[in-house]
């Protein structure tokens, strides 16, 4: 979407008092700040702003795989190995959510590959933590959360390994923000959420909140595996889900929210140009869904473009539908509940017979 349309966003949609469950750190620092940090560090990997901005944002000739739209988080890496420049690039996204009226905000972040220059795992969590908690003490009715990716590429066992890692930053053994959930990332197709059951199963049992980007570049029965084997209570993109009724109502029944992203849906091309999204499809099955940007900076959106860009497609009853979506997700969100799920109630779901025969591996 591009940036013209800010103009044309409506009123109703701005004020909409917002619950972001889908951004990822990496693709969300704005180019101004990484710019700054880059050359604070010596840094030119370009010449110009102008050009570095076309390297950080996905440019409509880049459109159409996932690969493509992944390419974009090498800059960013340059600079997000030191605490400071994390903190500082926590703390700019954050308020420009809070400028969108975001006031529930889960943000998330593979922790593994910022350790380049030394940090460790858990220092590089603290610093996105530490970006939070600056701009909480000045809005105080926002909200903050860490979701911990394991990226898919590096294997069960970094997982698992990351897990552990994860629960020692929960939520409820801070003061402010904490970890509050755990998610795999990266390339989808041949890295099945079955792979990473035991990572899943550590968070769950140190009571984090679970979800998996599952069904944006692979099939639905990596949703049905991120829910059955990876004991999933939300799904990232889920977007081939509309493909399987049977799946669309085992999501409905079990109440698992789906974290839509449009404008990242339909420029990495898990959803076709000109055709509905399918929020629309999970809005008619009973599915609950939340309304998320993904990667602000990559995708050169927030969340009122989101909304705006939905809002033809809702129909007339648009903004009460988008204020019902904000509401639903309000009451999905991972913050304030850590640590409350017992191992053997995380067993229990996940060794719930499927809806349907267990899906092969890849
Ligand atoms: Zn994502």
């Amino acid at each position: 979407m591009s940036r013209t349309t800010t103009e044309r966003i409506p009123e109703a949609v701005r004020r909409l008092r917002k619950v972001e469950l889908h951004q990822h750190v990496d693709g969300s620092i704005p180019s101004r700040t990484l710019w700054r940090l880059l050359k604070r560090h010596g840094l030119h990997p370009v010449p110009t702003f102008r050009e570095m901005r076309r390297r950080l944002e996905l440019q409509p000739d880049e459109e159409g795989t996932l690969l493509a739209y992944l390419d974009k988080f090498y800059y960013p890496l340059w600079i997000t190995q030191f605490y400071e420049n994390v903190k500082e690039a926590a703390e700019a996204i954050v308020r420009e959510a809070v400028s969108h009226n975001v006031r529930v905000l889960e943000l998330r972040y593979s922790p593994v590959i910022h350790t380049y220059a030394g940090l460790t795992v858990r220092q590089a969590i603290r610093a996105v933590l530490s970006g939070m908690n600056t701009v909480i003490r000045e809005v105080p009715d926002l909200r903050c959360g860490l979701v911990l990716i394991a990226m898919r590429q590096h294997g069960p066992h970094i997982a698992k390994i990351l897990a552990r890692q994860a629960l020692g930053e929960a939520e409820h053994l801070h003061d402010r923000s904490g970890v509050v959930g755990f998610d795999i990332a990266g390339p989808e197709r041949g890295n099945p959420p079955h792979l990473f059951r035991e990572a899943f199963e550590i968070a769950r049992a140190g009571g984090l909140g679970v979800t998996a980007h599952a069904g944006e570049d692979a099939g639905p029965e990596y949703v049905w595996q991120a829910i059955d084997e990876a004991g999933a209570q939300r799904i990232g993109h889920g977007c081939s889900a509309v493909t399987d009724k049977s799946l669309l109502r085992r999501l409905a029944r079990d109440r698992i929210l789906v974290e839509c992203c449009p404008t990242s849906n339909y420029q990495t091309g898990a959803v076709r140009h000109g055709t509905p999204h399918p929020m629309l499809t999970f809005l008619e099955a009973g599915v609950p869904v939340a309304l998320c940007t993904d990667n602000t900076n990559v995708s050169r959106t927030d969340q009122d473009r989101e909304a705006a860009r939905m809002l033809p497609q809702l129909g007339r009853d648009g903004i009460r539908i988008l204020r019902e979506v904000h509401r639903v997700a309000g009451e999905h969100t991972f913050i304030g509940h850590t640590g409350r799920t017992t191992p053997a109630r995380a067993g229990e779901r996940v060794r719930r017979p499927a809806a349907r025969p267990r899906p092969s591996a890849s």
